[in-house]
Formats: structure tokens, C-alpha cells, sequence
């Protein structure tokens, strides 16, 4: 839609080509139903929450950035307000806010909208597009603008189909992955843990002894492993989940092993009499403690003025080190993100032009870039998009 747009500014005669049979299927459940439009960050942050290829995106994001994108929105009568971490959203809470903008300006740039038509290919004559081909007819174009997006969520539109054109007409396809998703884990204990959410949890993730991602926030366990904020980020770190991964939780991160030692000993000195079990109430939600002696290897029967030195340290070594045990990464339809795509070494930074096909452009997440949660996608999406068409 902002490419369209943009095109529509850059004075061509613009046609937006939609499979669904409304627009912005897909923006309508960004950010719960509100629609997290972009990150209020200094814009030389952006980049720092950017996962792959944030190089590639300078012009494109310098060009419109995050306050021109609001301006954009606030000047179209769409106030938006500026939450934790520099989210930002329209006041309303409403992304049809958003897409209702979107499509007053397209209607008054007199952008023609063909909705229920999913475009199959593209036609290419002599390194240059010439159209493209869709069910039942195809249209000339000096200049054709792929923005399918991924793979995620495919019930809103999102099928790859921007990856088979782009392969078909020479580019090369960076492995796509799901990112911003939630892991299944091998642990059998995760069933025990369902519906837990851990609040300030530190996560570290190794891969071949390296750090990939090392982090503090919320951890939500559920029936097939875990989830949440933390879990997302990690995830887009991972690519794809491939390789041999060690997961550790800290379940104390603001407290050093020796202070958590220190208040061990209290702990059990105070209620000395009491069940381990019991006191460690103190310390962790009910349905950790079973989990978490059991990965101690100490009695919960035992009483906590008897736990042994031995004890103690195995205690203090799962609370700091708990391991999770990956299997893999969720699938596409809980992703919030593809990770890989259109190669950006096959596409001009500064205009999103192919390098192979001339009048051929991508915007957008078909493209082999990501990022965190935040606002970013969104960001990058309408910035590479404004690019894309010219404006
Ligand atoms: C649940 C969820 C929540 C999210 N929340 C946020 C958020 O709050 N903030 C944020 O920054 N990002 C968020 N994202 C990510 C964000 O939605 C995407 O980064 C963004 O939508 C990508 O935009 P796009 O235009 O490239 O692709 P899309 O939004 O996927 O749009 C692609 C369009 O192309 C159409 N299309 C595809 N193939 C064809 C074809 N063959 N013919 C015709 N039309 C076709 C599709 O139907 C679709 O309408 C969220 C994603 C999900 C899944």
C-alpha cells in the first residue's frame, strides 16, 4: 500500500494488486489488533534492532523514517501515541485506523485497487519486466513492485509467492526461516509448567559453545515449551534453529551466585524445621519447585535446616543454569516473521531496484531482511516500500 502510494506520488499510473478480498489482512492483527506502526528510537538505533542485512536499509530508512512515517499518519487524522519501549500505536488501539488511511490515500491518489486477484507471475522480456500474469489476464508495466511478504501467518495472503517470481527471474533466495517464534522443547516438564510466566528471567543461548543471544525479560512456558518476549528475540538470533543449541534460564538474574547462596542460608536457617519444599515457596513459583529439585537431584521431603553443602550448590547451580533442552523452532503459522528471502545482494539499497531486472523493485518482508518486535517490521516495510516507488 505505501508503495503504491509512493508510486502514485512519483506521478505513474499506479495499479495495487491484492489476492484477498480486503487490504492489509495481515497490518489488521499487527500488535494485538492495534498495530505497533513504528519505534519512536533515536533513528541511529534503529539499525541495533535489526537482524539480518541492517546495512542494506540506510537509505531506505534515512529516506522516511520513523517520524516521517508518523507525520504520515498523523496528518492523514490518525494520532498516535508513544508507549514502554518506545512503541508506538494509533490512539484508538485500532489498526483499521491504520489500513483506513492507507486506502483514503491510495482512493485519492486514484491508485485502481483490484482486490480478488492473485498475480501468478511475472513477465520478463530481455532483462526487463514487461508485466506481469494473473489468473485469467495479465497487464503491461513499465514497472512492477513485489510486495508479497513471507511466509507467516499465510491465512492473511502471505504464501511466498514473491520468493518462486523472484527465482524464476534470476535472484537468488536467502534460506527462509520462521523468526519471532516461540520453541518446542524435549523437556518432559514443560507439561508441568504449562501457563507459567516467569517476569524477570535472564536467557542465554549457545550455539557450538558460542553466545547467540544472552538476554533478561519474560518467559512464558506452554504445552509444547516456551514462548514470550524473550523467547521471540532469541529465536530471530537462532536462524532457523538449525545446529546444536544449549538454552540456560536464569531464574535469579538480579542476584550474583554468592548473594543467592547467602540467601539460601537464611532461607534455611529460618524455617530450619519446615520442608525444603516449603521454603522454597520463598524463592519460586509453586509449580518450579517439583522441576527444579528434580533437576537438583535433592529431596523436597527433606527438612531445610538438614541440606547438605553438596546440596546447596546443586540448588544454586540450577537456579542460575537451568537447561532447556531445544527441539526446534515453531512453524511459519506462529511466526510474527520470515527470516531469509530475496537476497539483498540482487537488489539496488537505493532504490530497491533489482540488479538483474530492470524495473523490477521488492519492499518489504520478501525481502532477506528482519527484526525484533517493536515496530521495526512495520518500519522497515513502509520505508522500503516508500523507497520502492519512487516518491
Ligand atoms: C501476528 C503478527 C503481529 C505482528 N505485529 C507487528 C507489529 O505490531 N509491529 C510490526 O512492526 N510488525 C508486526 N508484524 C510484522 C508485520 O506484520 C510484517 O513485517 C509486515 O506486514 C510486512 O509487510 P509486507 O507488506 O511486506 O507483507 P504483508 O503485510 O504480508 O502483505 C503482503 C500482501 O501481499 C498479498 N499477496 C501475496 N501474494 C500475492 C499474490 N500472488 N497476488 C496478489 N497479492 C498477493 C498478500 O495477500 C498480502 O496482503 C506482525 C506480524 C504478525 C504475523
Amino acid at each position: 500500500m505505501m508503495a503504491a502510494i509512493s508510486a502514485a506520488m512519483a506521478g505513474d499510473e499506479t495499479r495495487l494488486i491484492e489476492k484477498n478480498e480486503k487490504l492489509g489482512k495481515k497490518l489488521f492483527i499487527t500488535g494485538k489488533g492495534r498495530c505497533n506502526v513504528t519505534n519512536a528510537c533515536d533513528i541511529c538505533d534503529f539499525f541495533d534492532s535489526v537482524c539480518s542485512n541492517p546495512k542494506f536499509l540506510y537509505s531506505a530508512v534515512y529516506g522516511f523514517d520513523n517520524s516521517s512515517l508518523m507525520a504520515f499518519f498523523e496528518e492523514r487524522k490518525v494520532p498516535l501515541k508513544t508507549e514502554r519501549g518506545n512503541r508506538v500505536f494509533p490512539v484508538s488501539d485500532h489498526s483499521s485506523d491504520i489500513i483506513r488511511a492507507l486506502e483514503v490515500q491510495l482512493k485519492d491518489l486514484g491508485v485502481s485497487v483490484s482486490l480478488n486477484t492473485e498475480v501468478r507471475e511475472l513477465i520478463t522480456e530481455n532483462g526487463r519486466v514487461t508485466g506481469i500474469r494473473y489468473a485469467g489476464g495479465f497487464e503491461e508495466a513499465d514497472r512492477v513492485i513485489v510486495a508479497t511478504g513471507g511466509l507467516s501467518y499465510p491465512s492473511t495472503g502471505s504464501t511466498g509467492d514473491g520468493y518462486r517470481w523472484a527465482k524464476a527471474t534470476g535472484h537468488e533466495i536467502r534460506d527462509t526461516y520462521p523468526a519471532l517464534v516461540p520453541f518446542n522443547l524435549k523437556d518432559e516438564f514443560v507439561k508441568e509448567l504449562q501457563g507459567l510466566t516467569l517476569k524477570n528471567t535472564g536467557l542465554v543461548v549457545l550455539k557450538d559453545k558460542k553466545t547467540v543471544f544472552s538476554g533478561q525479560g519474560e518467559v512464558l512456558f506452554t504445552h509444547f515449551g516456551v514462548s514470550g518476549p524473550l523467547i521471540l528475540t532469541a529465536s530471530s538470533l537462532m536462524k532457523g534453529g538449525r545446529g546444536d543449541f544449549e538454552i540456560y534460564l536464569d531464574l535469579k538474574p538480579a542476584l550474583s551466585q554468592e548473594v543467592l547462596d547467602k540467601r539460601f542460608l537464611r532461607e534455611f536457617e529460618n524455617g530450619a524445621q519446615k520442608s525444603l519444599s516449603n521454603v522454597l515457596k520463598e524463592l519460586l513459583p509453586k509449580s518450579m519447585i517439583p522441576v527444579i529439585l528434580a533437576l537438583s537431584s535433592v529431596s523436597g521431603e527433606k527438612k531445610a535446616g538438614q541440606v547438605s553443602r553438596s546440596e546447596r550448590e546443586r540448588l544454586l547451580d540450577v537456579f542460575k543454569h537451568m537447561p532447556l533442552h531445544f527441539s526446534s523452532l515453531r512453524g511459519y503459522n506462529e511466526a510474527i516473521i520470515t527470516g531469509g528471502g530475496v537476497s539483498v545482494r540482487d537488489v539496488n539499497p537505493s532504490t530497491m531496484e533489482s540488479n538483474k531486472i530492470k524495473g523490477l523493485y521488492f519492499c518489504g518482508e520478501v525481502l532477506d531482511v528482519d527484526a525484533f518486535t517493536g515496530g521495526y517490521n512495520l518500519q522497515i516495510a513502509f520505508s522500503t516500500g516508500r523507497l520502492a516507488g519512487g516518491a
